[in-house]
C-alpha cells in the first residue's frame, strides 16, 4: 500500500493494545445514545486522561462528563464550525495535546460530526484511535430480527428534491438489509413513501428510543409500519430497519432495462444518469443498457 502507509495495520495494533491514553493522538470517543450505564470504562478512562474534549454541544457533553465526575476544557466541533475549529485542534495535537471527540449520542462520524477530523488527522499523519461503544444503527440491526449478515447503512435521507426520489428508487433493488436514521416529523411520510417505493409488504423494524426508558422495538411490514403511524404524531428517536430486495427482485431489476430507466427518469435523473444507474443495479455493461433503451 505505497502512499497509503503512515499507520500500518501492525502500527495501530501494538499503539492500541498498550491500553495507555497516548499524547499527540484524537480518539473518537463513542457515548451511550440513552442508558448512561453503557459507557465503556475505556471511554471514562480517555475522557479523564485527556488533554481536552471535543463536542457537538459542549452543554450535553458538559452534563455527561459532570454525571461521570469528570472536569475537562470542552472544545466546541459541529457542523457550522469544523472547517475552521478540525485544523485548530490537529495543531493542539500535533503540539503534543491528547483529544477526546464525542458527540451528543453514540460513535462520532456516524450521521454526526468528526469525519472531517479524522481525515485531517489521517492526512497529517497524526494517530487516530477508535473507542468504541454504542451507535444506535447497529444497535438496531441486532434486534431487528432481520438479516443481518450484509447490511448498508443509509443514515438520513436528503429532506426534499431529485437526490430522495433518486436515493429511494435505488433502494428498491437493495438486497442488504437497510438502515435509516429518521426524525419524528418526518417519520410518517418516510415510511408511507418507503412502502409505495418498495413494497408495502417489505419487512421492516421501527426501534424507538433505544436503551431509554420508552424503549420500544416494532416487527412488521412497511405497509403496517406506515399504517401505524399516519395517524399518531410520533415521538422520540428512531431508526428504521428495512429488509433487502429478494434476489429473485421485486424491484427495478424485474422491469425490462427500459422500463428501469423510465422509473429512474420520472424520479428525477437525466437519462444519462438513468442508464448508468440501470447497469449498475443490474451489473450490466452502460453499453447494453443503452442498446436496449435506444433500439
Ligand atoms: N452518532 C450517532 C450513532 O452512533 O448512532 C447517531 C447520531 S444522529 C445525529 C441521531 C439519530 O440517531 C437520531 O435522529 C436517531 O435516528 C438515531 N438515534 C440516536 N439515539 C437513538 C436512540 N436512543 N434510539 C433510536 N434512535 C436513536
Amino acid at each position: 500500500m505505497s502512499g497509503a502507509g503512515k499507520t500500518r495495520p501492525e502500527a495501530a495494533e501494538t499503539s492500541a493494545g498498550r491500553n495507555r491514553t497516548e499524547p499527540g493522538t484524537l480518539y473518537i470517543v463513542a457515548t451511550p445514545i440513552g442508558n448512561l450505564a453503557d459507557v465503556s470504562e475505556r471511554a471514562v478512562k480517555v475522557l479523564a486522561e485527556c488533554t481536552f474534549v471535543a463536542c457537538e454541544d459542549t452543554r450535553n457533553s458538559g452534563l455527561l462528563l459532570a454525571r461521570l465526575g469528570i472536569k475537562k476544557p470542552l472544545v466546541s466541533y459541529h457542523e457550522h464550525n469544523r472547517a475552521q475549529r478540525g485544523p485548530e485542534i490537529a495543531a493542539r495535537l500535533r503540539a503534543g495535546e491528547t483529544c477526546a471527540l464525542v458527540t451528543d449520542a453514540g460513535t462520532p462520524a456516524i450521521s454526526d460530526p468528526g469525519e472531517d477530523l479524522v481525515a485531517i488527522c489521517a492526512a497529517e499523519g497524526i494517530p487516530v484511535r477508535p473507542v468504541p461503544g454504542c451507535c444506535a444503527a447497529v444497535s438496531a440491526l441486532s434486534v431487528s430480527a432481520l438479516p443481518s449478515r450484509r447490511w448498508v447503512f443509509e443514515g438520513f435521507l436528503p429532506l426534499k428534491g431529485a437526490e430522495r426520489r433518486w436515493r429511494i428508487a435505488a433502494l428498491a433493488d437493495e438486497e442488504r438489509t437497510v438502515i435509516l436514521y429518521e426524525a419524528p416529523h418526518r417519520l410518517a411520510a418516510t415510511l408511507s413513501e418507503l412502502a409505495d417505493a418498495l413494497g408495502s409488504e417489505r419487512p421492516a423494524t421501527l426501534c424507538r428510543e433505544l436503551t431509554k426508558l420508552n424503549e420500544e422495538i416494532l416487527r412488521g411490514t412497511l405497509g403496517s409500519l406506515a399504517a401505524a403511524y399516519a395517524e399518531e404524531q410520533p415521538r422520540g428517536e428512531f431508526v428504521l430497519v428495512v429488509g433487502g430486495a429478494s434476489p429473485a427482485g421485486n424491484g427495478l431489476c424485474s422491469l425490462t432495462p427500459e422500463e428501469h430507466v423510465a422509473r429512474y427518469v420520472e424520479a428525477g435523473m437525466t437519462e444519462k444518469e438513468a442508464i448508468k444507474a440501470a447497469a449498475r443495479d443490474r451489473g450490466v455493461p452502460k453499453n447494453e443498457i443503452y442498446s436496449a433503451v435506444k433500439g
